[in-house]
């Protein structure tokens, strides 16, 4: 068994290591591995598992029918407990090129932060679980608790692949606990604890009437209007007050529950910044309902529409065809394929012959893991002992990530703890992650790999 001391040793190796750990993210972020285009990703692939392998982790590249997963582990003791730490080693596309500091591909330090197109998503905080777990060999020769890696490339293209992946390898993938780093903290520096996610749905609406534009004064009247047709539709759907009016489409709706409720009322909130910070002049309503409503309850989103003439002057047509673009943000236990049925079933009641296309803009499931899961209160534990904070505990984002796998194809609750500052500019021109942030995050994965074994002898888990 680990001691305290050994857990000391590591803390103090991952302070003196720190000049090492950056120019193995150097190494790392120089690699481009640009999913969305295929550019790099397998040498990626190679190059991460090349780097895992000199700090004695025994890993493999494991290929999917997309991009390959680099799979690595440490087994030490069939009876501890097994952390799988799941990532992804992918990046967005860089551009515009003209608005970086530094070139995306050319990692460079300045004023306490790391630049480059991945450094914080996700290259950073994957390899903060890799550096732990390397210490911990370092130090002691084993890792207090088994330790997994699963790092995909493809996730910033919507992880098509993962789930397959971790079916079929299910087996390999046992595991206790699945953590995942990814995103940024508060932006007050707090740490946060993330439960899960919504999932979405995206579907697009046409309604062709006419097999052309006509002349709204000499045919008004007698064509119909496809803008006309979509907004009764839309109408239908969803009422003001925001209540989706789908049949059935509440049914499978999580309930919260009132540790979740607690949760949400611990949670910072001014009205007038939040409001501000999306551009609004004051947020109506209180922390509860902010947070419940982005966090778990469903909504139906109209992203975009599309019709007739808006350029200048005028033109006095009925349009011939009218386009409406939706994303449905699910939350747990509401199934996508069973959303997407239920919402063809009432466009086929109100507006038979508009055509919904489900599929091409794809889905995600929602996940959550509940509050009193018994991980929770050792992913806090290991927070504290590096942050010296109590983290804010998110009962569920509001984005959509592909966590539903876990739970849904090997049994295991999963836990996110973003790593990255607020600010990390993720996606963005001068992509960066603060150092301080970085090494944190090392003694944060460092300490999460003692409290479980900790939690094993207790057998908490
Ligand atoms: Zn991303």
């Amino acid at each position: 068994m680990h001691e305290n001391e050994d857990l000391n040793r590591v803390h103090h190796l991952i302070d003196d290591d720190r000049d090492k750990f950056l120019q193995i993210l150097h190494r790392l972020v120089a690699q481009p591995s640009i999913s969305a285009r295929n550019e790099g990703v397998a040498e990626c692939a190679e190059l991460l598992c090349q780097v895992m392998r000199e700090m004695n982790i025994t890993s493999r590249i494991i290929p999917t029918e997309g991009q390959p997963v680099v799979y690595g582990e440490i087994i030490n003791d069939p009876n501890a407990y097994t952390l799988l730490c799941y990532g992804h080693y992918d990046v967005q596309p860089p551009e515009p090129l003209e608005q970086w500091e530094s070139p995306p591909f050319e990692p460079e330090v300045r004023g306490g932060r790391i630049y480059g197109r991945g450094v914080g998503d996700n290259k950073g905080q994957l390899l903060a679980h890799v550096l732990a777990a390397a210490k911990w060999l370092e130090a002691c020769g084993s890792t207090p608790v088994n330790v997994k890696f699963v790092f995909e490339g493809e996730e910033e293209s919507g992880s098509p692949n993962l789930r397959a992946f971790v079916r079929e390898n299910a087996e390999l993938l046992r595991s206790d606990l699945v953590y995942i780093s990814d995103g940024g903290m508060h932006p007050s520096g707090n740490p946060t604890l993330s439960l899960g996610n919504r999932g979405i749905l995206g579907v697009s609406l046409i309604a062709e009437e006419a097999d052309r534009d006509n002349h709204s004064g000499n045919k008004g009247g007698a064509v119909p209007n496809p803008v006309w047709t979509l907004l009764h539709l839309l109408a239908s759907t969803v009422h003001p007050s925001g209540e989706v009016l789908i049949d059935g489409f509440y049914d499978d709706v999580r309930p919260i529950t009132e540790t979740e409720e607690s949760l949400l009322a611990d949670l910072p909130f001014d009205r007038q910044e939040m409001g501000s910070t999306m551009g609004l002049e004051e947020l109506n309503m209180d922390a509860c309902g902010y947070y419940r409503r982005i966090m778990l309850r469903p909504y139906f989103n109209i992203s975009g529409f599309s019709s007739g003439y808006v350029g200048p002057g005028s033109k006095t047509i009925i349009p011939g065809r009218a386009e409406c673009r939706i994303d449905i943000r699910l939350v747990a236990d509401q199934k996508s394929s069973d959303i997407a049925e239920k919402l063809q079933a009432h466009v086929a009641h109100h507006a038979p012959h508009v055509r919904v296309n489900v599929g091409q803009m794809g889905s995600m499931e929602a996940s959550r893991t509940s509050p009193d899961h018994p991980a929770v209160p050792i992913v806090s534990r290991a927070i504290r002992a590096v942050h010296e904070v109590q983290p804010y505990v998110l009962p569920a984002g509001g984005g959509s990530l592909p966590n539903a796998v876990w739970p849904e194809e090997l049994g295991t609750a999963h836990i996110g703890v973003p790593y990255a500052n607020a600010d990390e500019h993720n996606h963005s021109p001068n992509e960066n992650l603060r150092l301080d942030c970085f090494f944190r995050g090392i003694h944060t994965s460092a300490q999460l790999m003692w409290e479980m074994a900790r939690a094993r002898q207790a057998d908490r888990l």
